[in-house]
């Protein structure tokens, strides 16, 4: 079945992302838009996808559990988790390579961690907007041991990706799937033999995906969208 997907947007959590980007507001607009799967992304934290994915569930949306990291390269990454158990597991690790620089709102934007009635239950101290320490093969290794999925992200981009920042793909890292930015060309050749993803990186309502980009998948659950992102 082809299911239509957005598995890239930003909540209230990111600075950089909209106050508008609540759970709430966020699944509401996916079912508008008549999206069939989602993922939020927020940098370098996993705060809000509980409770996106509990308001997802309700109205039939399969949501994958993610966020988008930031390597000591300055690359982002973004990762996938089958369950947010498994999220959760990944966090507790990934939370001790953070630099715990505070937060400066009033230059980068407020960080609000929220509940499904889109209450806020808390504003995230340390900036968000800043490299972990951890490089990306070693985020990649963490991934993987959790059972999750890593993508570079906005590959052809020209800040924060793999070809402005590492200039190469790893070939340790076994990368097989991609996601490429649809604002700049691509180069041709460097991406052909990998599972290529289209999202909005949505930081804002309006930008959310219309149902354009599909995974073909055997069914509508995590482990059947995991099995395509991994090109099987
Ligand atoms: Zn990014
Ligand atoms: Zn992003």
């Amino acid at each position: 079945m082809k299911l239509y997907y957005d598995l890239h947007m930003h909540s209230c959590l990111s600075p950089c992302g909209d106050e508008t980007m609540t759970p709430n507001n966020i699944v509401n607009m996916s079912a508008l838009k008549g999206l069939d799967i989602i993922a939020v992304t927020d940098h370098n934290h996993c705060g809000n996808v509980a409770p996106v994915c509990e308001l997802a569930n309700a109205q039939g949306i399969l949501c994958i559990p993610g966020m988008e990291v930031q390597t000591r390269e300055e690359v982002h990454v973004l990762c996938y988790f089958e369950t947010l158990e498994h999220m959760q597991a990944f966090f507790e690790i990934f939370d001790t390579y953070r630099l715990c620089l505070p937060n400066r709102p009033d230059y980068f934007g407020e960080q609000y961690l929220m509940d499904t009635t889109d209450s806020i239950i808390d504003t995230y101290a340390y900036t968000l907007i800043t490299s972990m320490d951890l490089s990306f093969e070693a985020l990649i290794a963490l991934v993987k041991q959790h059972g999750g999925i890593a993508i570079p992200a906005h590959v052809n981009k020209g800040s924060n990706s793999i070809l402005a920042n590492l200039g190469f793909m790893p070939k340790s890292a076994d990368i097989r799937t991609v996601e490429i930015y649809k604002g700049a060309p691509l180069p041709p050749g460097i991406f052909d033999h990998y599972v290529q993803l289209f999202n909005s990186d949505a930081h804002a309502l309006a930008a959310i995906s219309e149902p354009e980009y599909y995974l073909e998948v055997d069914e509508k659950t995590a482990a059947a969208v995991f099995k395509c992102l991994r090109g099987a």
